[in-house]
């Protein structure tokens, strides 16, 4: 069976699915991956808002495939690990399956949110795309990592916040009215969203309240010993805590008009440390619920202003210390008056 033209579509995905569970080695990842191709387009529907078939019952799906170094366009990578199945010697894969879980498991057990687009999607991680790839990114459907060229970065797939950064760009797709459109304070807001729940799930992870927390995105990433990481919550643009090429923002004097989505997420994300901080504790509790209950408040073209609205209206529900909090924060990064 050629494992990338196989059309075994007459068969249903859940015979395949039994058969595989019951198979095992080459023979069980053959009949995954035709069950897999069965289920490509009721998945991408899916993807794409259109949950015909979702899975209801909250059941973790995740699947890894090896690009092999090609830039193949998703789905053509080669299934190389399945739900349930065991690790694997390539530590990349194994790398993706387990933080996509636990981000699956941060959704689901802290948010009660049923998967990416809270109707059981599978996560599908597509790893060792191109050849010393240096990114890692969401395209709508599902998340692709690159190995990095160990001179800039290392490989994607091991910095848990990476992944689940990747991840919560599906999450604010599915939750804000539209999505948040990829540019302007928009694109800004839906990067910070992504480095804020990417932070959360690391820190939940590690068990890590706001104080322990170093509120570093990609740390560990980065391939220069001096280099520490992306971006800092706590700090944006201080170089000297992430990169010499941290160009970020943390209050709108920084404002770049017109600049990168990646450049002025600094400031909402220093609002969400700020208020994280006010409220102590733990970012999973009091923070993350506030700022996901802000997302299906949003739109296409919310601004700054929008967010802070959204994420006060939210913390008000909570109480008024955390209206308060909330409110400091975004006048300190000065997004309100
Ligand atoms: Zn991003």
């Amino acid at each position: 069976m050629d494992r990338h033209h196989c059309t075994c579509f007459i068969v249903p995905s859940k015979v395949l699915r039994h058969l595989a569970e019951k198979s095992e080695g080459q023979d069980r990842l053959d009949l995954l991956d035709c069950a897999l191709q069965s289920e490509y387009l009721r998945g991408h529907r899916s993807a794409r808002g259109m949950s015909l078939f979702a899975n209801v019952a909250g059941e973790k799906r995740r699947t890894v495939y090896d690009c092999r170094n090609t830039r193949t366009t998703p789905p053509k990578g080669s299934l190389v690990r399945g739900e349930g199945s065991a690790p694997v010697a390539d530590t990349a894969v194994n790398q993706a399956y387990d933080a996509s879980g636990t981000t699956y498991d941060f959704y689901s057990k802290v948010l009660g949110r049923n998967s990416i687009d809270n109707r059981g999607m599978r996560l599908d991680s597509y790893v060792h795309y191109g050849k010393k790839f240096n990114n890692a990114f969401w395209d709508g459907a599902e998340m692709v990592y690159g190995d990095g060229d160990n001179k800039l970065f290392r490989g994607f797939t091991q910095a848990l916040d990476v992944v689940a950064h990747e991840l919560t760009h599906g999450v604010t797709q599915f939750s804000t009215p539209g999505g948040l459109d990829y540019i302007d304070q928009s694109g800004a807001l839906n990067e910070s969203f992504s480095d804020v729940f990417g932070s959360i799930v690391k820190q939940w992870s590690l068990k890590q309240g706001v104080a322990k927390a170093d509120w570093l995105i990609g740390a560990g990433l980065m391939a220069q010993p001096t280099w520490k990481a992306l971006r800092s919550m706590k700090a944006p643009g201080n170089k000297a805590a992430t990169w010499p090429g941290d160009d970020q923002p943390s209050t709108m004097d920084g404002f770049v008009v017109g600049g990168d989505v990646h450049t002025n997420s600094g400031i909402p994300n220093h609002a969400f440390y700020l208020a994280a901080m006010a409220l102590g504790g733990n970012s999973w509790d009091a923070a993350a619920r506030i700022w996901y209950g802000a997302l299906p408040h949003l739109h296409a073209n919310a601004t700054f202003v929008d967010a802070a609205n959204a994420t006060i209206s939210v913390a008000a529900g909570l109480g008024k210390t955390q209206k308060a909090a909330v409110t400091k924060a975004w006048k300190s990064v000065k997004v309100l008056k």
